[in-house]
């Protein structure tokens, strides 16, 4: 081989090495949506009241929980990593004790609601503290959105907030890979978006509950976050088919009164309407803006 042409390849090799040591990292993407209803340990509404004198604990817990699916999502590779608080004034987690690789959104803002947030930008999505929706025995704290809607039917198919979700995830294109709750929920989202990881940790017994100890729990969420990103590709985003169609059912025939009142929307029982578009985020904004 001339000298020459040996020069040229060791300088051709010498620049792919430092081209592959440039190329960025693989992005990792992961949204972290958090409630407080399906943290373990939690089995009455006083403990998810800021005015409960055991609250103090919840909270802690509830982040602590959002730190072991941090953990989980960093040990799988996680290049960013946001948290969503999810629950009643979306300001129950813990600022200082949040790990520092997550960034935390707090308040209410708009018809994102739980997810606030989200965008095509994010890899997976993951829902820590969720429970049943209204209506399903055995569960904890069991409702769907708001104590004023009995049932949110999409498509045909009742949802619990993690259904809803995990269409507003879908709609984004982002999979819902992960979820931790009480069993009720764990059984309902799997039945409804098909394959995903879940973690129960609490069992209801009625208005009681079974539970494992929150360190157990901390432990399970951060193995299951961690396999379920590293196996992203088995999780599909959960994408009903347009023309969408909401049915809504108020505990209150006052609230589907005004709620019929959005041109679109049709009265369809004395405590029910009924909302059409092949818009998803229409749907989305017309439930943010009729439900209490
Ligand atoms: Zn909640």
């Amino acid at each position: 081989m001339k000298k020459s042409l040996m020069v040229v390849l060791a300088a051709v090799l010498v620049f792919a090495i430092v081209a592959a040591a440039q190329q960025p990292a693989k992005k990792l993407k992961v949204f972290i949506s958090v409630d407080m209803e399906g943290v373990s340990g939690l089995v009455n509404w006083d403990e998810t009241d800021i005015k409960g004198p055991d609250y103090p604990l919840f909270r802690k817990l509830m982040t602590e929980e959002a730190n072991a699916a941090i953990s989980g999502a960093l040990a799988a590779g996680a290049t960013e990593i946001v948290v969503r608080d999810a629950h009643d004034s979306a300001r129950n987690i813990l600022p200082d004790l949040l790990r520092p690789e997550a960034q935390l959104i707090r308040e209410w803002s708009g018809p994102l609601s739980m997810m606030e947030g989200i965008d095509k930008s994010f890899d997976a999505v993951v829902f820590i503290g969720y429970h049943a929706r209204a209506g399903t025995p055995n569960a904890v704290l069991k409702h769907t959105m708001s104590l004023s809607v009995f049932d949110l039917i999409l498509n045909g198919v009742r949802q619990p907030e993690a259904g809803w979700n995990a269409a507003i995830a879908g709609y984004f294109d982002v999979p819902v890979v992960f979820v931790s709750g009480d069993a009720a929920i764990c059984s309902q989202v799997r039945e409804i978006i098909g394959n995903v990881e879940t973690v129960a940790v609490k069992e209801g017994i009625g208005k009681a509950a079974k539970m494992i100890h929150p360190s157990k729990s901390q432990e399970l969420i951060q193995k299951g976050v961690a396999a379920a990103l590293r196996n992203l590709k088995a999780y599909k985003p959960y994408k009903p088919t347009p023309p969408y169609k909401l049915e809504i059912v108020f505990t209150e025939e006052n609230l589907a009164q005004a709620a019929s009142w959005v041109p679109g929307a049709i009265r369809t029982g004395e405590r029910s309407v009924a909302f059409t578009s092949s818009d998803f985020m229409d749907i989305i904004k017309y439930f943010h803006v009729v439900r209490l």
